[in-house]
């Protein structure tokens, strides 16, 4: 029988992997979890130190999240959303109202990060056509921003991954710089007055841009850019995809930006990294530019099949109930603390770190060492064969542990790092 390994390499085709070389990398196949950890089809026992790419919050087999998984499963899986309702959809989009930072919000449910992010550039394009303003319809993105894999998504993120490739299928957007440059905000609220004619909507990730390599800029920083949607009345769309439900300490980082986003962008830990679902949460203003006539042009001609999942509805209830429950937030503000000593301990001596970045239980550490190519790839094998599931954003490790991480388990992922980053590049 062929190795668990050949048998995925023969059929499986992985997203953003070399597939030529992918069996080389010893890759791990997941069997089953526990806690924090992932187990490997031998048994193998490996700290999630990425959260399963930045989806769980809690934890992997959470008891509660099981039984509302089966609980559900008992009831229904799934009915459509396109012209009906299914009740624990409308408790699950009750329970979001009342924590989303959105002004009397409307919730459009999705699959994936993505397909949310492309509900909110229909909608924020649609709004201005349905008030009869003509010419706002472009968009404003920055630099290293990621919003996704779809074409609209690609478009108004800056495809970093791609190069100039896709170039032909994207359409333009305006571009402030990234947030490498401390004063992208300030650049961007210009932009913003500048251009408000033309611009439908602002799209950004609020406090970090995660796949950029954990870019982070202040907090204060954002509400320049806050104000300048506000006083020229383009659509400001907070992709909260990575950041939501307490990564960075508040529920949404929006909040410590102190914006109050016209279109929220949820997605990734919503089911506390269970079920694909997404959401698109427009305020009242923006959902109001939708009523009309039944079935007229007003209407918002977008869907998702599986949109409002029942399922994934009802573990996103239950995720939702349990973040104020336990306080996570709170314990992601304790736990990030320690994590910073950890880090200016043990990570910011070591020659080859050249920078540390965190924010709540979101991290990068960027490494360079002389003469050495792909250290961030090495350095993240290394901590798998000492136990630690890292994977790397170029030479960023990124450091995002399930929100529920123990202080014990957070001492062994900086030592498996530290002992990593020194195997590699101690030549
Ligand atoms: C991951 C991510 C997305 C895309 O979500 P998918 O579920 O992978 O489609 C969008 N925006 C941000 C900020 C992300 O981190």
């Amino acid at each position: 029988m062929a190795s668990w390994v050949e048998r995925d390499a023969a059929v499986v085709w992985h997203g953003f992997t070399q597939m030529a070389s992918w069996a080389e990398n010893a890759p791990v196949i997941v069997e089953r979890g526990e806690g924090r950890e992932l187990i490997d089809v031998d048994g193998r026992r490996y700290l999630d130190g990425i959260s399963s790419l930045w989806l769980t919050t809690l934890g992997h087999r959470v008891p509660e999240l099981d039984s509302a998984l089966v609980g559900q499963a008992g009831r229904i899986a799934h009915s459509t959303m396109l012209g009906n309702g299914n009740r624990v959809v409308v408790e699950l989009a009750e329970a979001l109202a009342r924590v989303v930072p959105v002004e009397r919000p409307h919730v459009l449910f999705a699959g994936d990060g993505a397909s949310a992010v492309e509900q909110a550039l229909r909608i924020a394009f649609q709004y201005w056509v349905n008030l009869g303003v003509g010419g706002r319809a472009s968009y404003l993105g920055f630099g290293g921003a990621y919003h996704g894999d779809t074409v609209g998504a690609l478009s108004v993120g800056d495809d970093a991954f791609n190069g100039p490739l896709f170039e032909p299928l994207r359409f333009p957007v305006l571009r402030a710089p990234g947030f490498d440059r401390p004063d992208c905000l300030k650049v961007a609220a210009e932009l913003v007055r500048e251009h408000a004619d033309e611009l439908a909507a602002v799209v950004v990730e609020p406090l970090v841009q995660g796949a950029a390599g954990m870019l982070m800029v202040a907090a204060e920083q954002f509400a320049q850019l806050g104000e300048a949607c506000h006083q020229t009345g383009t659509l400001l769309v907070c992709d909260e995809v990575a950041t939501g439900f307490g990564r960075t300490g508040t529920l949404f980082a929006s909040q410590r930006c102190g914006l109050r986003p016209d279109l929220l962008v949820l997605g990734k830990g919503l089911t506390g990294g269970y079920l694909p679902m997404s959401a698109t949460v427009a305020a009242d203003h923006v959902y109001r530019a939708f009523l009309g006539e039944d079935l007229g042009p007003r209407t918002l001609y977008h869907g998702h099949s599986y949109a409002g999942n029942a399922l994934a509805a009802a573990v996103a209830l239950e995720h939702l109930r349990l973040l104020e429950r336990w306080d996570v937030p709170a314990g992601v503000a304790e736990r990030s603390a320690q994590l910073r000593g950890l880090l200016r301990e043990r990570i910011v001596p070591l020659p080859a770190v050249r920078e540390v970045r965190l924010e709540g239980l979101m991290g990068g550490i960027d490494l360079e060492a002389a003469g050495q190519e792909r250290v961030g790839r090495r350095v993240c094998a290394a901590a798998v064969r000492r136990g630690v599931l890292l994977r790397p954003l170029g030479d960023t490790v990124v450091l995002v542990p399930p929100l529920t991480i123990t202080s014990a388990e957070l001492d062994r992922l900086v030592s498996v790092l530290a002992a990593a980053i020194v195997e590699v590049t101690a030549a």
